[in-house]
């Protein structure tokens, strides 16, 4: 089953080094795309990423969640929702306890790979 990076992906980056396929990449430009995408042609599906996301936003597909509970302080990095300072990004600190729906994220991660970055698919 293929892996998805939500929108819980706040580009930490452990993924990558422990990615064997180079399945993971970066969004671009990253105020547009600030989260990692997986390229399910090259995925493997080891699950390497999955234990490695100090955030926990990598699931497999069938198992991404339709309601999910951010903890206090998690940072969404949402479209529209962050600001890049100095390069770095600036997400939306949540309070803990809000439900999020990430089964759109589904989407988005194949558009990226179908239809490049810059699309006009931000939700
Ligand atoms: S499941 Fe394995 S191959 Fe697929 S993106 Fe994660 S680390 Fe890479």
């Amino acid at each position: 089953m293929p892996h998805i990076i939500t929108s819980l992906c706040l580009r930490d980056g452990a993924c990558l080094d422990v990615c064997p396929s180079e399945a993971i990449v970066p969004g671009f430009p990253i105020a547009e795309w600030p989260w990692y995408f997986i390229d399910q042609d090259s995925c493997i599906d080891c699950g390497a990423c999955v234990t490695e996301c100090p955030l926990e936003a990598i699931f497999e597909e069938d198992e991404v969640p339709d309601a999910y509970e951010m903890s206090a302080g998690q940072g969404r990095a949402i479209f529209g929702q962050i600001t890049v300072e100095n390069g770095e990004l600036v997400p939306t600190k949540y309070e803990g306890g809000e439900v999020v729906d990430l089964t759109p994220d589904i989407q988005v991660n194949y558009d990226f790979f179908e239809k490049g970055p810059g699309h006009d698919a931000a939700p």
